[in-house]
């Protein structure tokens, strides 16, 4: 081994993916010295492709705050384009949801009973994108060097003392390093670099949803609109096109998304509840794959003619995706959110978190670095990186005690798309955080959602399906508990689950 590489740094970011590359050039803007460090080498595969609105406004907001010129474009579709043709993204105008039972192809209803369409967008132009994350992070990686901030790649760190001040020590590219630090930053994701090194406790246990994962990349793909049209629905009422949304098929138990990139390359996994669907050790991940195609003989023709043309490896198959650390910050320290918990993909909730804990953390290092107060501040962080893991997992938990009966489904999701049309108004108005990431620290949502999951787990206990009285007064009742929160239409019967894009303060 030849000369030790010496670093002395402000802040050291662990994890160079979207999240660790955004914050090391937010600090780079307050004043500091940045220095980022990453295990593997870019581009790679990574999932966390679908964006929303909130997560949009927020990388528009820090773009603008901390005048990062060549970041804001990639806040919306239109600019996007028009800045970056050749960085591959995919059109988003909103989410789309199928149900479908085991056997039967899927057919459309008169009253749409068995489909959601929730616009998030007014046009293409400010549509939300879906990010090829291979090249995604690899663009913020080249604004990070472009700007001069020390990388270290395929580095290995062998050693974290001291805290702080931090010394990490380790081999980048089969050279030695060793960085000063004042602070860490772990943005790892599933790494959870620090975790190991802080004895950081995992405690899956106190997260309620527990589910897996099957995915890759396919080329080939059947546009579901296309087959929708040949099925009798009538695709010209819909508020968008499904296709150019997050494509959501439904299923007893589980559930696959369909994102659709430009280059004719499209994100999909099925991700299905362990409690109900056990990983079975009998099937590798192909066979899994393909047995839940044939479960569903419309989604197996829309994937008939499919090649899986990424992950390298093959398709991935998880074990139980849900992780939660103890903490997500203490002294000398901080996580990103999607650091110190791992949820699921339904609702598309990591970006826009990851997005919304790294502009609370430059806040907090921008108004309180050398501060006697910034200590307090970091646990003001935790506590509400906490709050927020556990709102995000009811939601989603709800969601997947709902996936066998479509219209309890239908009713639940509610609370997230108000909860993020309400961000996004008070956001676009100025008001930026009040009531928290997705309303966690709102206490009459809470309240509202506390009491619909109570009834929702109530009636899917097993004891067999809720009955229509059952399933209508649930539906009033979310549709009543949601008023103060419902800036666009959402529980209207009226609407037929066919819903435009209404927020206001566009
Ligand atoms: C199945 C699934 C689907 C998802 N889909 C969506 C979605 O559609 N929309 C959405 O908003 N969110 C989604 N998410 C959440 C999303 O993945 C995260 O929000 C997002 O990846 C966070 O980005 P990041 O840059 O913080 O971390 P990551 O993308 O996880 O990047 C972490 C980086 O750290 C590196 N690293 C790991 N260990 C170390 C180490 N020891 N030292 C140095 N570097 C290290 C890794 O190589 C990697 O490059 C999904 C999550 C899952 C599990």
């Amino acid at each position: 081994m030849t000369v030790e590489s010496r670093y002395q740094a402000d802040i050291a970011i662990l994890g160079a993916g979207f999240g660790g590359s955004l914050m090391a050039l937010l600090i780079k803007q307050l004043g500091l010295k940045p220095l980022l460090i990453e295990r593997g080498a870019h581009p790679r595969f990574a999932l966390g492709e679908s964006a929303t609105p909130l997560a949009d406004l927020v990388l528009s907001d820090l773009a603008r705050r901390y005048d990062l010129p060549r970041v804001a474009p990639l806040a919306e579709y239109g600019s996007w384009q028009r800045a970056y043709p050749n960085l591959v993204c995919g059109l988003k105008r909103g989410f789309s949801y199928y149900h479908h039972e085991a056997g039967l192809p899927w057919r459309p209803r008169p009253n749409h009973g068995n489909e959601l369409l929730v616009a998030a967008s007014l046009s293409a132009d400010d549509a939300d994108t879906h990010w090829l994350r291979a090249q995604f992070d690899h663009f913020l990686l080249g604004e990070v060097q472009a700007a001069g901030i020390p990388y270290l790649e395929r580095a290995e760190i062998e050693q974290i003392s001291g805290g702080p001040p931090w010394v990490l020590s380790g081999t980048s590219e089969g050279r030695r390093f060793r960085i000063a630090a004042a602070f860490l930053i772990d943005a790892s994701g599933e790494g959870r670099a620090l975790a190991r090194w802080l004895n950081v406790a995992d405690q899956p246990d106190r997260m309620r949803t527990h589910s897996r994962a099957v995915y890759g990349h396919f080329e080939n793909v059947r546009r579901w609109q296309e087959m929708l049209l040949e099925a009798g629905s009538g695709g010209d009422e819909h508020p968008f096109n499904c296709d150019d949304a997050a494509l959501h098929h439904l299923c007893d138990g589980g559930w696959m998304w369909v994102l659709r990139f430009g280059n004719g390359v499209t994100s999909a996994g099925w991700m299905l509840d362990q409690n109900r669907w056990p990983a079975q050790s009998s099937l590798n991940a192909v066979e899994e794959w393909s047995a839940w195609l044939a479960r569903f003989p419309s989604i197996q023709r829309q994937f008939a003619d499919a090649r899986l043309v990424d992950p390298p490896g093959g398709l991935r198959r998880t074990g139980r995706l849900q992780h939660r650390l103890r903490r997500a910050a203490a002294l000398g320290w901080a996580m990103l959110p999607t650091t110190a918990y791992t949820l699921d993909a339904l609702h598309s909730t990591g970006n826009a978190h990851t997005l919304s804990g790294i502009e609370r953390l430059v806040e907090i290092i921008e108004q309180a670095w050398n501060k006697p107060w910034f200590p307090a501040a970091l646990a003001d962080y935790d506590r509400a990186v906490q709050a927020e893991i556990s709102h995000l997992d009811r939601l989603v938990h709800g969601c997947y005690r709902a996936l066998g009966q479509f219209e309890l489904f239908a009713a639940f999701a509610m609370f997230y798309f108000a909860a993020a049309h309400t961000c996004e108004m008070r956001r676009r108005s100025g008001a930026n955080r009040t009531g928290g990431f997705l309303l966690a620290q709102d206490a009459a949502f809470g309240a509202a959602l506390d009491e619909a999951y109570r009834q929702l787990i109530e009636l899917t206990e097993e004891r067999g399906p809720a009955s229509q009285a059952e399933i209508r007064a649930f539906e009033r009742q979310v549709a009543a508990a949601i008023r103060p929160f419902n800036t666009a239409g959402l529980c209207d019967p009226a609407r037929n689950n066919r819903y435009p894009y209404m927020v206001a303060g566009i």
